[in-house]
């Protein structure tokens, strides 16, 4: 799509001072490239340089995480917290740890998460952090080990007021726990809102675990029933089997929908019946195994398939919630040709560009992850309010909140997008209401 003239300029800044960050230039690029109308609309944003600002971090802090393994071998890791913008609230994002996470991966996430976090509609600003540490195959005591090493040099940048992290791939409950208890430990402050996705019985939320996933199948209902559909009957496919997958698949099936596939990174399982979820959260969640030992213990049709795409399974909805750049063109032409009419990203920017071109040009209704995705960050945002009122809300009021969230985000992208010009578009109206809302208060708050 082309560039707004001035938007080419700043992407170009953002490529030069910026190198080989791919996948943080492909966020700005699909921002920037939609929009173009909106920066038309506001001279005075682009008077007081807001678009330039919003692709500069306020901050950006990287460093050095040494921890001894189970047999006394050292390890060396990179830890980083990219605390972006800070306009509507404290930086809020996950932690991702997992061995290909650089320093472009994280402001690709903090990019989208300022948006994401906009979208909500809460007080919330965007950031993200993690590390290259990699959890898989490592004790319960390495992993205790490595989080409060990577706390006890965060700690000094992050509170309740300031920076509020959570988890993301490869940091779940039993991480932010340990992060919690080195916090505390350190600052010797029992603050409950510094971190979010904690457990239920110290300071944890109600519908936390389960917020990205429900939250996904919200929008995607909404998306459906905007085009006159529902859940009903439908067969659905998802990728990914850890949090996001597990819940979507949960709320999908409660909607209607039948999830048929879903993958991890050694394959996918089919099951045309339909996933079993006690099984697959008693493989992932409990014994944290590989995905085929579902198979194998399902019987009947289910079927484990090595090393191949789990979008050439036939489907009517598709739920990517594993990690970036997971649907490419290839992938998005079989999802068409198999009656895919909507997507709803469970993860961070799932679709290449290609991709998602293939997808919008077919008609697919096409949920950006900054919006399809943001019930998690929302439902955080509810668990700072519970922590700043020392409350604790029920499993109903709080879905009954995530749901309003989410009808409330799905609205305001539907709407924006008709008030450009562009029904149907998700993205454009996705990105051009959450650049609406940062660009106003960053112009509020003066040159900072
Ligand atoms: N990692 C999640 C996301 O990508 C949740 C972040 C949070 O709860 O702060 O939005």
């Amino acid at each position: 799509m082309p560039m707004h003239g001035d938007l080419e300029r700043i992407y170009a800044d953002v490529l030069a001072r910026n190198p080989g960050e791919r996948e943080f230039h492909q966020a700005v690029r699909e921002v920037l490239e939609s929009i173009g109308p909106a920066v038309d609309k506001h001279p005075e944003y682009a008077d007081a340089k807001i678009v330039e600002r919003i692709c500069e971090p306020e901050r950006q802090i990287i460093f050095r995480v040494p921890w001894e393994d189970d047999r006394g071998a050292i390890h060396i890791n990179r830890g980083f917290r990219v605390e972006f913008n800070s306009a509507l609230g404290p930086y809020k994002g996950g932690l991702r740890f997992h061995p290909s996470v650089l320093l472009g991966t994280v402001k690709f996430l903090g990019f989208e998460q300022v948006f994401k976090n906009a979208l909500t509609g809460l007080p919330i600003g965007g950031g993200k952090g993690g590390s290259d540490f990699d959890p898989k195959g490592r004790s319960d005591r390495e992993v205790m080990r490595f989080c409060q090493s990577f706390m006890t040099e965060l700690y000094r940048h992050i509170g309740e007021y300031t920076d509020v992290p959570a988890g993301d791939i490869g940091v779940g409950s039993r991480e932010i726990g340990y992060l919690f208890g080195q916090y505390k430990r350190i600052t010797n402050r029992y603050e409950s809102g510094v971190l979010t996705g904690k457990g239920l019985n110290y300071g944890g939320a109600q519908v936390r675990r389960e917020a990205t996933g429900y939250g996904c199948a919200f929008f995607v209902e909404e998306m459906l029933r905007a085009r006159g559909e529902s859940f009903d009957g439908k067969d659905v496919v998802v990728s990914g089997s850890g949090n996001v997958a597990i819940y979507s698949i949960e709320k999908v099936h409660q909607l209607g929908g039948r999830v048929v596939a879903c993958s991890d990174s050694s394959g996918f399982v089919h099951d045309p019946k339909g996933i079993d979820l006690d099984l697959l959260k008693e493989v992932k969640e409990v014994r944290r195994e590989r995905i085929s030992a579902y198979a194998g213990e399902r019987g009947g049709d289910a079927t484990f398939v090595s090393g191949r795409s789990v979008w050439e399974v036939p489907c009517a909805v598709a739920l990517p919630s594993a990690t970036q750049n997971e649907i490419d063109e290839a992938d998005a032409l079989a999802l068409v040709k198999g009656g895919c009419v909507a997507v709803g990203e469970g993860a961070n920017m799932p679709t290449t560009p290609a991709g998602a071109r293939v997808l919008q040009e077919a008609g697919v209704a096409f949920g950006p992850g900054k919006a399809a995705n943001a019930g998690g960050v929302a439902t955080s945002a509810l668990e700072m309010q519970q922590n700043a009122s020392r409350d604790s809300w029920s499993f109903a009021h709080s879905e009954e909140r995530l749901r309003d969230i989410m009808t409330g985000i799905h609205a305001r992208c539907f709407e924006t997008a008709q008030e450009y010009g562009m029904p149907g578009n998700y993205v454009a109206g996705a990105n051009i209401a959450a650049y609406a809302r940062v660009a106003e208060a960053m112009l509020a708050l003066g040159l900072v």
